[in-house]
C-alpha cells in the first residue's frame, strides 16, 4: 500500500482523521511546512516549518527544555508511574528473541508482544487493557549508524502504550491527550514546545493514521491509530481497533539531559567507566556543537559518510581532533550499544552463531573486538557485563540471574574469533591484491561462509567503506524463515476431524469413512495420533489394511493406508497398535524431561531446537554452543532419570494463549509456536511446562529409565541428543552390557597373544648368541638349525630364514654379526610385519663382491609389489603381496645359490 497516498488522502480531512479533542481545547493550529508541505499542529503560532525543517533541530543538546534531569532508568520510572497514575497496567517487556511468531528472530516493536499469528492473520492479544510496557527491541538494520550518530541503537527501549478502544480503553482522544500530559507534565516540557506532526501507518493488510510528536526536532514517540483493513478507497474498519503508541526511552533521557549524545545518558556508568580508559571529556562544548550538527546533517543527507563529513566542516575539526576525539568516541558507544544488546539477546536464551538470527549477535560481538582491537584497547567484558546489568536490573531486574552465563557465552565465543583469526587474515590479505572492489553480496557471503565481517576488512584496509546496505541486507536475509509451501489436498468441505487422542484416548475405536482418495483416507473421528510436534505417528489397522502414515491439515487427519480401502460411507473397525504409542508416549515425555534437565545442567541458553520421536528412538535438538563432554552427559541422565524415579506426576491443562504466556513465561514454546488460541499445557510438577499437542505418561515412573545413546554437534550452536528410555533403555543397556563384555574378552585375549608374542621374541634374542656360535661351528654342508637354513657352496655360506619366529630385532643384529665376523656369509631374513612382508639381505665383505645385498632385496621386493633399497652389503625392502611369499623366498635364494 502507498503510504503517501494514504496521507494524502487523510490529511484532506482533518477533522475526521487528526484533530483530537485536546487541539480544540488547547487551541492548537494546524500548519503546513513551508518547505516540505507536511502538516502539523502546534501552540506556536510563530512556527513555520515542520520539526525535521526547523532552525530548532536538536538545540536541545546543551540546552535541555525541561527543568527535570532523568536518566534511562529514572525516565522509565516517571512515564511508568504517569501511565499507571491513569489507569493503566504496566507489563514486564516480553523476551527480545520472538518465540511466539515464526515470521520474526528478535522482538522489533513494543506492538509485537501482543500480535499472534493465526493462519494469515494477525490478531492481538492483550494482557491488560491499556497497558504500558518497557519493551526492548532489537534491531540490526542500520549498524553502521551505531555510535556514529549519537541517537541509533542495536537494542532500544520501546515504551509501548496500548489500548483497545471498548469499555476498558481509550481511543485518540485520550490517548493524544495522555502523551500531552505525559511531556508537560511529568517532565516538565513547554506546550509550546511540543509539535505533532501528521502521518499514516500501514503494514500487514492493515493501517492507519498517525501522529508523531516531537520536541526541538527530535521525535519523542508516534502514536499510530490502526484502524482500516483493505486496499484504500474499498476499505473496511478492523473488528478489533488498536493504539499502537510507541515510544523511545532513550530519547526522553536524553531530551531532559542534553548530553551531547542519547548514549551518554542511557549507559549508566559504562559510558563514563569507557571515557575514563581513554581520558576523553564527553561533556565538552565541541562535542555538543559536532554532535548538533550531525543531526542536522541526518535531515539532510542519506549517506552516513556525507553526514559525518557535514558535520566536521560545520564544526571545524581538525584531522587530529576527529581522530583523537570523535573516532575513538564512536568506538566506545559502539562497544557499550553492542554489549547491551548481546546481554539482553543472551539472557532470552539466544546464541551467537551462524545460523538465524544467531549471525546478528556473532556479527555485533566481532564489532565489538575489532573495534577493541583497532583502538588498541584491553577490556576486560565480564567488568563490562557487570557495569551494564548492574545499572540495567532496576528496570529489568530479570537480567541479574543471566549474568553469568552472558559472560560464559561471550568468552566462548571471543575464543573462536581468536581460533579463525589467521584463516581470516589469509584471506583478506588474498583479496588485497584484488582490483574489482567487493559487492555487497560477497561481503555478505564471506560473513556467511568465513565469518568475516566488513569491519576487519576495513581494518585490514581491503576495503575503503562499510557499504551502507551491507548490515540492513544482512538484517533481511536473517530476520526471518521462509515458510513452507502447503500442499493441496482434495478436503474441501469436509468436517474438522474428532480428535479422540485428546479425550478417552481409546486404542480401539468405530469410526465413519468421510473421504477416500488414493491410498488416503478421513473419518469423522479417529484415534490414531497425527505426525505433529516433532512425534511420530500411530499405525494400526482399519478393517484390515494396515494403518502406514497419519498426518493433520488443517484440522483434518487424513490416514494412509497400505492394503484393501474401504468406500466412503463406511462405518469401519480402527485399532491403534498400543505397543507403538506406548514406546512413542514414553519417549515423548522424556524428551521434556531431558530439555529441561539439559537446562539445569549447561545452562539458561538451552532451548529446544526441535526433536523427533519414533518408538524405537528419539532425539533432542538443544541450542549449546559446545560438543557435550562424557561428564555433561553423565550429569543430564543422572538428572533425567532421577526425575523418573521421583514419579513426577505429568498434568495437562488447556489454557488461554494469554494466560498461559503470563502465567509460564515464554520458556513453555519450547516447541515453537502455537497457532491457536487455546494452549495445551504439559507439566511435569514445578520441573517442565510446555505447551504440547503430543501424548504423554500420567507419571515419571512409567517411563522406568531413559539412556543417551549418543550426541553430536550437528551444527553452529546445535547439540543433538539421541536417547531411548522404557523397555529400549533397558534393551539397551543389556546390550551395552554384552557388548562390554565381548570387547573385555576379545581385549583380554589380544593382550594374552600379545605377551605370548613378546615373550617369544625375548627368548629369539637370548638365542642369539647361541645360535652365532653354533652357525659359525659349520664349515661344509647344508644344515637347519631353529628354522635358519645354512648351505656353504663355492666357499660362500649362505643363511636363511623365513620362520616367524624372528623378528626384524633378530635379522639386524644376527645377520650383521653373522656377516662382520664372516666375510664369506651372506644373510637373508624374510618375515611378516604386520600387513607387508619384510626383506632383509646382509652380505660379508668378500660375498659383497658377487652377491650385492642390494639387488637381492630389490628383486625380491618387486615380486612382492614394493620396492627395496641399500648398498651391497646392507639393504633392505618389501611389499603388501603376501601371495607371492614363496616366489619372492624362492628369488632370493636362487641369487645366491645360482
Ligand atoms: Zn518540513
Ligand atoms: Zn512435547
Amino acid at each position: 500500500m502507498d503510504k503517501k497516498e494514504i496521507l494524502r488522502e487523510f490529511s484532506t480531512d482533518p477533522d475526521r482523521y487528526y484533530k483530537v479533542k485536546l487541539f480544540e481545547e488547547q487551541g492548537f493550529v494546524r500548519k503546513s511546512c513551508s518547505k516540505c508541505k507536511r502538516f502539523f499542529w502546534t501552540l506556536d503560532s510563530g512556527r513555520e516549518m515542520c520539526p525535521e525543517d526547523s532552525e530548532d533541530t536538536y538545540s536541545f543538546i546543551g540546552d535541555p527544555p525541561t527543568s527535570k534531569r532523568f536518566d534511562y532508568t529514572q525516565s522509565w520510572r516517571e512515564v511508568e508511574s504517569f501511565f499507571v497514575k491513569n489507569g493503566h497496567t504496566s507489563v514486564s517487556r516480553y523476551p527480545v528473541v520472538c518465540r511466539w511468531r515464526d515470521d520474526l528472530y528478535f522482538t522489533i516493536a513494543s506492538i509485537v508482544d501482543f500480535q499472534r499469528v493465526m493462519g494469515s492473520k494477525v490478531v492481538f492479544e492483550f494482557p491488560s487493557n491499556p497497558l504500558v510496557v518497557p519493551q526492548t527491541c532489537l534491531r540490526f538494520k542500520d549498524l553502521e549508524n551505531v555510535g556514529v550518530t549519537g541517537r541509533h541503537f542495536s537494542s532500544f527501549c520501546m515504551i509501548g502504550q496500548h489500548s483497545i478502544p471498548n469499555s476498558d480503553g481509550y481511543w485518540k482522544d485520550e490517548c493524544i491527550d495522555l502523551d500531552y500530559r505525559l511531556l508537560t507534565e511529568q517532565f516538565g516540557i513547554r506546550k509550546e514546545e511540543i509539535v505533532f506532526v501528521e502521518d499514516v501507518w500501514a503494514g500487514g493488510g492493515s493501517f492507519g493514521s498517525s501522529l508523531e510528536y516531537f520536541v526541538r526536532g527530535l521525535e519523542l514517540g508516534n502514536a499510530v491509530f490502526t484502524e482500516f483493513q483493505g486496499e484504500l478507497g474499498k476499505h473496511t474498519t478492523l473488528d478489533q481497533r488498536v493504539i499502537d503508541m510507541g515510544a523511545g526511552l532513550e530519547r526522553f533521557a536524553w531530551i531532559t539531559m542534553g548530553t551531547p549524545t542519547a548514549y551518554d545518558c542511557c549507559f549508566g556508568p559504562i559510558t563514563k567507566h569507557l571515557f575514563e580508559k581513554i581520558g576523553i571529556d564527553s561533556d565538552s562544548e565541541l562535542l555538543k556543537k559536532y554532535f548538533t550538527e550531525i543531526a542536522k546533517g541526518l535531515e539532510n543527507f542519506d549517506d552516513l559518510i556525507d553526514v559525518r563529513k557535514y558535520a566536521v566542516k560545520n564544526t571545524g575539526l581538525t584531522d587530529e581532533q576527529l581522530n583523537r576525539i570523535i573516532t575513538p568516541l564512536e568506538g566506545l558507544y559502539l562497544i557499550a550499544d553492542h554489549l547491551r544488546t548481546l546481554i539482553f539477546a543472551i539472557s532470552d536464551g539466544a546464541l551467537p552463531s551462524n545460523v538465524g538470527g544467531g549471525y546478528n549477535l556473532r556479527m555485533i560481538l566481532r564489532r565489538i573486538i575489532g573495534t577493541m582491537n583497532r583502538m588498541n584497547l584491553k577490556l576486560d567484558l565480564d567488568e563490562l557485563v557487570d557495569l551494564h546489568v548492574d545499572y540495567l536490573k532496576d528496570t529489568y531486574p530479570e537480567l541479574d540471574s543471566s549474568r553469568e552465563d552472558v559472560k560464559l557465552i561471550l568468552k566462548i565465543e571471543s575464543g573462536r574469533y581468536e581460533e579463525s583469526k589467521t584463516r581470516m587474515e589469509k584471506i583478506a590479505t588474498k583479496l588485497k591484491g584484488r582490483e574489482k572492489s567487493l559487492t555487497v553480496d560477497e561481503l555478505i557471503t564471506m560473513y556467511e561462509s568465513d565469518g568475516i565481517t566488513p569491519d576487519y576488512l576495513k581494518e585490514l584496509d581491503v576495503i575503503s567503506e562499510i557499504p551502507s546496505t551491507f548490515y540492513s541486507k544482512l538484517s533481511d536475509l536473517h530476520q526471518s524463515d521462509k515458510k513452507k509451501d502447503i500442499e493441496t489436498l482434495p478436503l474441501e468441505g469436509l468436517p474438522e476431524t474428532e480428535l479422540l487422542f485428546y479425550g478417552n484416548d481409546p486404542m480401539e475405536f468405530e469410526a465413519k469413512v468421510l473421504k477416500v482418495f488414493g491410498n488416503s483416507l478421513v473419518l469423522d473421528r479417529t484415534s490414531f495420533y497425527a505426525r505433529g510436534g516433532g512425534q511420530e505417528p500411530d499405525h494400526g489397522i482399519i478393517v484390515d489394511s494396515k494403518v502406514v502414515d497419519v498426518n493433520k491439515h488443517g484440522g483434518i487427519v487424513v490416514h494412509l493406508l497400505e492394503g484393501q480401502i474401504p468406500k466412503e460411507g463406511e462405518i469401519v473397525k480402527c485399532k491403534v497398535d498400543t505397543e507403538r504409542r506406548q514406546n512413542i508416549t514414553k519417549n515423548h515425555t522424556s524428551t521434556h524431561i531431558l530439555n529441561s534437565s539439559t537446562r539445569n545442567v549447561l545452562g539458561s541458553w538451552v532451548w529446544q531446537h526441535s526433536a523427533f520421536k519414533e518408538a524405537d528412538h528419539a532425539r533432542l535438538d538443544i541450542t549449546h554452543h559446545s560438543p557435550l563432554s562424557k561428564k555433561e552427559i553423565t550429569q543430564i541422565e543422572d538428572t533425567a532419570n532421577s526425575i523418573v524415579q521421583k514419579n513426577m506426576s505429568v498434568t495437562i491443562e488447556n489454557f488461554d494463549r494469554g494466560d498461559a504466556e503470563q502465567r509460564y513465561g515464554f520458556k513453555i514454546y519450547q516447541g515453537g509456536v502455537v497457532p491457536v488460541k487455546s494452549v495445551r499445557i504439559v507439566s511435569i510438577e514445578d520441573f517442565d511446562v510446555e505447551a504440547c499437542g503430543g501424548t504423554h505418561v500420567k507419571a515419571t515412573g512409567e517411563i522406568n529409565l531413559i539412556k543417551i545413546t549418543k550426541t553430536k554437534r550437528i551444527q553452529d550452536g546445535v547439540v543433538r541428543i539421541e536417547f531411548v528410555s522404557g523397555p529400549t533403555a533397558h534393551q539397551y543397556v543389556k546390550q551395552q552390557k554384552e557388548e562390554g563384555v565381548k570387547t573385555a574378552v576379545e581385549s583380554l585375549q589380544k593382550q594374552q597373544i600379545e605377551k605370548q608374542r613378546e615373550e617369544r621374541k625375548q627368548k629369539t634374542r637370548e638365542k642369539i648368541p647361541i645360535l652365532f656360535e653354533q652357525i659359525s661351528a659349520i664349515n661344509n654342508g647344508t644344515h637347519t638349525i631353529d628354522e635358519i637354513e645354512i648351505s656353504i657352496i663355492d666357499s660362500i655360506k649362505f643363511c636363511f630364514t623365513s620362520s616367524d619366529q624372528y623378528d626384524e630385532f633378530f635379522h639386524i643384529n644376527f645377520g650383521k654379526k653373522l656377516t662382520k665376523n664372516e666375510p664369506n656369509s651372506v644373510y637373508v631374513g624374510i618375515f611378516d610385519s604386520g600387513p607387508t612382508i619384510r626383506v632383509i639381505v646382509y652380505a660379508g665383505e668378500e660375498a659383497s663382491k658377487t652377491k650385492n645385498a642390494g639387488l637381492i632385496a630389490k628383486s625380491a621386493s618387486e615380486i612382492l609389489g614394493g620396492a627395496g633399497g641399500g648398498d651391497a652389503k646392507f639393504a633392505q625392502g618389501g611389499g603388501k603381496d603376501t601371495s607371492k611369499k614363496d616366489e619372492a623366498i624362492a628369488k632370493a635364494k636362487s641369487m645366491i645359490l645360482g
